[in-house]
């Protein structure tokens, strides 16, 4: 048991998540090290979600809110760390969440099934979340390998995705499809970040309530509103941005005659 005065309480608590998921086989040993580059820039960025994440968080949320089709992919490192935010924020929209897997293995998909029904059974039996990408990834994404590349119709068919923890080479090819793209993603140097159409540089788990918040907020926004959040939005600027930020604040510690290594 970790104590909740432990000063990384928050942080350990994830990595226990990510454990225990492992030992399910939801997670396949590489998230875990996928995990810990994502740690390494939250330690960079200062574990808070900056007002320039905020700024990515505004317009993905509009752009999911405006979206006709949108869908959530979601992997075992997203399933492990925030499976009912996603489901909630999956019921603000039109319920569509599919599966997706770097490392596709018969038992992974299961156990993620299992994991969905268990927790969420009812919610399915009613359709009001639907799970894709397991037994109806019969479509397959162009240019990828066909394990990594496999999709459901829902998916093919979806006009904006919400991709946390995605990979750069799939990141690419869902914009070549004519997809928009939106990735969560700590580290701004990533390929899926500089591929993606919308980037929030922020932590999974901080990122999705706020994203619930504005998506509900945005539902009840005026359209024009949503469209010029959209417009204004520019992801490379938000990007260089965001490595700015990093290096003044590495500046300032390095310049603060108190801090202590
Ligand atoms: P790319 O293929 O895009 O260049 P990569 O090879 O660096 O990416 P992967 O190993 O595919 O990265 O995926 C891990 C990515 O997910 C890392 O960039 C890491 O920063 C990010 N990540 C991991 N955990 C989290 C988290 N909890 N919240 C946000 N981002 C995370």
């Amino acid at each position: 048991m970790i104590p909740k005065s432990h000063p990384r309480y928050k942080s350990l608590m994830m990595r226990e998540k990510l454990v225990e998921a492992l030992d399910k086989g939801i997670l396949a040993k590489a998230g875990l090290i996928a995990h810990g580059r994502g740690e390494t820039f939250d330690y960079l960025i200062g574990e808070k979600t900056t007002d320039i994440a905020l700024e990515s968080i505004k317009a993905a949320a509009a752009m999911l809110v405006l979206a006709k089709n949108p869908i959530i992919s979601v992997n075992g490192n997203t399933i492990a760390l925030a499976i009912d935010e996603v489901v909630q924020l999956a019921k603000e929209l039109n319920g569509k969440i599919e599966v997706n897997l770097f490392y596709r293995t018969k038992e992974r998909e299961e156990a993620i099934k299992r994991e969905f029904y268990k927790k969420f059974g009812e919610d399915i039996k009613f359709k009001k979340i639907e799970i894709h990408g397991i037994d109806d990834a019969n479509y397959q994404i162009p240019n990828l390998d066909s394990l990594r590349g496999r999709i459901s119709k829902e998916f093919f068919n979806a006009d904006v995705v919400l991709v946390p923890l995605e990979d750069g080479d799939r990141t690419e090819a869902l914009v070549k499809m004519g997809k928009k793209v939106i990735a969560i993603d700590l580290n701004p140097l990533s390929r899926t970040a500089q591929k993606a159409t919308i980037t929030i540089v922020d932590e999974l788990t901080r990122t999705l309530p706020l994203l619930i918040k504005y998506v509900k907020e945005f539902k009840k926004t005026d359209k024009e509103r949503l469209i010029k959040i959209i417009k204004e939005y520019d992801n490379k600027k938000n990007l260089k941005k965001m490595l700015l930020y990093i290096n003044e604040r590495l500046k300032k510690l390095g310049d603060d005659e108190n801090f202590a290594i």
